[in-house]
């Protein structure tokens, strides 16, 4: 470990995909950096991810719609939505600035921030992985949603229409196109939207090692310490530790939902707390998909990864406390077998992880108020690999003093 007395041009908190992604970007430009992590990096959030590269997710979950759907999901024990009994009290605060941030007005400008971050988002990541030298870890041919019930197709369909409008490639599929990409003539469906603008890895936590390795070929440091609080200093910052001090003229957060106390101890007060989710990994497994598969009803993704066949899904509201629920992985289960019969399932490893959510559901990126040296980056929500690379960008440019390529007023720490 570095002795104390060493002082970073810039340190970062936390080396999830996110961080290792900015730790990249911010060495190769010749700053002297810390790349933090109490763990090894990409074991957290990062790790089990769908591997999708969302560039279609330009809706914020937030809406009138999810509002509408979440007492039916509330009433079913296997709905991919969940808010255990024992959270319900402590997530109310969110749930009630989810709400509010579902209004027409607040959906039609997260839409419009979303898509700012999203409409380069495949282009940086590539970037990134292309000078992480990882190209072949990735695809872009695009996903297909199933859609399995006759009733959906409306909904479907108007999906479409709104996606088109903000220049989201997608169509719509009759089952027989459909069954073509996915290999064989099950399960039941009535159709299928085919969105070609979205891509996939085929290891997430190989991306997330791959940038983590990057950064360090490129001068940063990468140091196992679990920093405890963050202090302001005459010359910056001392980032206390377990392991000891570390001093840094400038700082960047991106410890996943663990920012909030973080950045609590510099005087911030952010409602971020977690999205849990949940994969079934088949370890080994083949599937007939030729790109991945995910399920409009069931919400669910199937996705081919280099280790075998993921299932990723689920919503739950359980905080970073509680047991995970093994009830999910049983539902996990007879999903993959209902849509993917094909997949050996002898050796199944299963994951739970805590999406980073921020009650609007737009991350926080950029600097704090009148403080140019102390950036953030966190809440990436559903999202984080997609904006892994766009995030870097963006903060590579704070770190520079460079123009942005983006409006960051809408992910602004202080809107809350
Ligand atoms: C089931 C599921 C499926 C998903 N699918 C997708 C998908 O297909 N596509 C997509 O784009 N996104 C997806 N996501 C979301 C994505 O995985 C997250 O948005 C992303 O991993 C968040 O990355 P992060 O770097 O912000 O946080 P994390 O990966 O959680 O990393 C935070 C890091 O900070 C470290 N840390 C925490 N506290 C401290 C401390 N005090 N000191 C030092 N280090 C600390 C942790 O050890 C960790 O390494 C999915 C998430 C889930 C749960």
């Amino acid at each position: 470990m570095k002795q104390p007395s060493i002082e970073y041009d810039i340190a970062v908190v936390g080396a999830g995909v996110v961080g290792a992604a900015c730790a990249f970007r911010l060495a190769q430009g010749g700053r002297s950096v810390a790349l933090l992590d109490r763990d090894e990096p990409g074991r957290a959030c990062s790790f089990g991810n769908a591997g999708h590269l969302g560039t279609d997710h330009i809706f914020p979950l937030p809406s009138l719609s999810a509002l509408m759907a979440t007492p039916g999901y509330l009433l079913s024990k296997d709905a991919p939505l969940k808010i255990p009994a024992r959270y319900a009290l402590q997530i109310a605060p969110w749930l009630a600035r989810f709400v509010w941030a579902s209004r027409p007005s607040a959906f039609q400008r997260g839409t419009e921030a979303l898509k700012s971050l999203l409409g380069r988002s495949m282009d940086d990541f590539l970037n990134l992985a292309r000078d992480a030298d990882i190209v072949d870890l990735c695809r872009t041919d695009g996903h297909l949603m199933l859609v399995e019930r006759a009733g959906s197709i409306r909904e479907v369909k108007k999906l479409i229409a709104d996606s088109t409008a903000h220049g989201v490639p997608v169509t719509w599929l009759e089952p027989d196109a459909a069954y073509e990409l996915i290999g064989r003539r099950s399960p039941d469906i009535v159709g299928a939207a085919h969105f070609t603008g979205t891509g996939h890895v085929k290891s997430p936590f190989g991306i997330v090692q791959a940038f983590a390795n990057a950064a360090v070929a490129a001068g940063a440091d990468l140091q196992r310490s679990e920093i405890v609080s963050i202090e302001r200093t005459s010359r910056g910052y001392t980032l206390k530790s377990h392991q000891g001090d570390i001093r840094a003229k400038s700082v960047l957060i991106t410890a996943g939902v663990w920012s909030k106390s973080i950045v609590a101890s510099l005087g911030f007060n952010v409602p971020l707390d977690t999205e849990r989710g949940y994969h079934l990994m088949a370890e080994g497994g083949e599937t007939s998909f030729r790109i991945p598969v995910s399920s409009f009803e069931r919400k669910v993704i199937i996705t081919p990864m280099v280790q075998g066949v993921r299932i990723t899904g689920a919503i739950e509201f359980g905080g970073t406390k509680l047991p995970e629920d093994t009830n999910r992985y049983q539902i996990l289960e007879r999903t993959l077998d209902h849509l993917a019969p094909e997949v050996d399932r002898t050796r199944m490893s299963q994951w739970m992880g805590f999406r980073p959510s921020l009650p609007d559901l737009l991350p926080v990126i950029g600097c704090a108020p009148g403080e140019p040296n102390l950036l953030f980056a966190f809440g990436h929500q559903h999202l984080g690999l997609t904006l892994s690379g766009v995030t870097a960008e963006i903060v590579r440019c704070l770190a520079y003093n460079e123009a942005t390529p983006i409006d960051l007023a809408p992910f602004r720490i202080e809107r809350f």
